[in-house]
């Protein structure tokens, strides 16, 4: 769990060299210049919310360079923007500092600089290891790439790895999908995060199925998939402790643990969000509004809103209920909820031992959904 005085730091980084054909999130094509123009920004942003210290003084427990592929930037940037981060703000005993990683966008100096300079843990989008899959989805790079990034992470001194991976992709039979954890697996990553793939609006793959040159997702196959997934991972030592996350012993993710337990974070960077001193912020999501903010010493931030209690009740179990040991049930009990969750439980979308609430396998695929019918 989570105290009052954890508190992590997003830094999204909005670049990566190509865009792939599900991504939503807001990013652009890595140009030196624009990338240029971005870490004088960050570099600003940090020193502002330095003199307006909306931390009180609480130490930073997690570190997050998320994106976008943070190593798009030159190692020496990502070091120098940790440093200013670290000399603005303290940060506990065993902090977690996390970097994601596209495996082809890395290489043994920088990934040793990256080590040295205190990051902690390092996240490889490896997707799948059957390039095949690659095509449909518009993912570059090649399958070997995430064999040779996790060697050469491990022998630069990152302990903690994990791999992201996507499941139920345009044309991958759950045979497909099996092989890729086997051959994963030997890699021997701390913490392996899959997500079904989920189709967004406005992307170039929803595109392709409305023009049906890719298949639609099949819903009955991503469950199948789920069910290898964590028949094989636990087989190998894996925890599931999140709907897409497992993790060895002492491993689990303590940045994503916050957002799941209502924690606290300060997100940096555009479209980064922030949940701060009971207050949710966003910051614009369009870097050159960003950088002309900051360049009036403003911070680039566009909507702030104080959350009610009823409001922080509504995400503690929108998000409680992705972790598997769900929520207590005496937090939403009470007349009104009573019959919508036996009518959950008798559908088969969540389960009970009287105490705590969960979802089964057919409630995670449909967890939004689910913790929205209990508000
Ligand atoms: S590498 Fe990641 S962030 Fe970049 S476009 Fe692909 S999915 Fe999106």
């Amino acid at each position: 769990m989570t105290s009052a005085s954890d508190i992590g730091l997003y830094v999204h980084i909005p670049f990566c060299q190509h865009r792939c054909h599900f991504c939503a999130f807001y990013l652009e094509i890595a140009h030196s210049d624009r990338i240029a123009r971005f870490s004088s920004a960050l570099t600003h942003e940090i020193r502002l919310h330095g003199q307006h210290n909306p931390l009180n003084g609480r130490r930073l427990q997690s570190i997050y360079f998320g994106g976008g592929t943070p190593t798009a930037l030159p190692p020496d940037q990502l070091v120098s923007l940790l440093k200013v981060i670290q000399t603005t703000w303290a940060t506990g005993p065993t902090v977690e500092i996390t970097v994601e990683a596209h495996p082809s966008s890395v290489t043994r100096e920088g990934l040793r600089a990256l080590a040295q300079a205190g990051f902690t843990r390092i996240s490889f989008g490896a997707e799948s290891m059957r390039e095949q899959d690659f095509i449909p989805i518009g993912r570059h790079g090649h399958v070997q790439d995430t064999a040779a990034a996790v060697q050469a992470a491990r022998e630069a001194g990152f302990l903690n790895i994990n791999l992201d991976l996507m499941y139920g992709l345009p044309g991958q039979s759950l045979q497909d999908w099996q092989r890729t954890l086997e051959m994963l697996l030997p890699l021997d990553p701390s913490h392996v995060s899959c997500y079904a793939l989920t189709i967004e609006d406005g992307t170039q793959l929803a595109q392709d199925i409305a023009q049906c040159r890719v298949p639609p997702v099949d819903d009955g196959l991503q469950l199948d998939m789920d069910a290898v997934t964590e028949q094989l991972l636990t087989q190998t030592g894996f925890v599931r402790y999140e709907i897409s996350n497992y993790a060895k012993p002492a491993w689990r993710c303590r940045h994503n643990l916050l957002y799941w337990t209502g924690g606290e974070y300060l997100g940096l960077g555009p479209s980064a969000q922030s949940y701060v001193n009971g207050t949710r912020f966003g910051n614009m999501a369009n870097l050159d509004q960003y950088v002309a903010a900051l360049n009036e010493n403003r911070l680039p931030i566009t909507d702030s809103t104080r959350l009610s209690r009823g409001e922080r009740d509504r995400d503690a179990l929108v998000f409680g209920l992705r972790l598997l040991h769900g929520v207590p049930l005496q937090t939403i009990a009470g007349a009104e909820r009573d019959s919508e969750i036996e009518h959950l439980i008798t559908s088969g979308f969540l389960s009970t031992d009287h105490e705590r609430l969960r979802l089964t396998p057919l409630g995670r695929r449909y967890a939004d959904s689910v913790a929205e019918r209990l508000f």
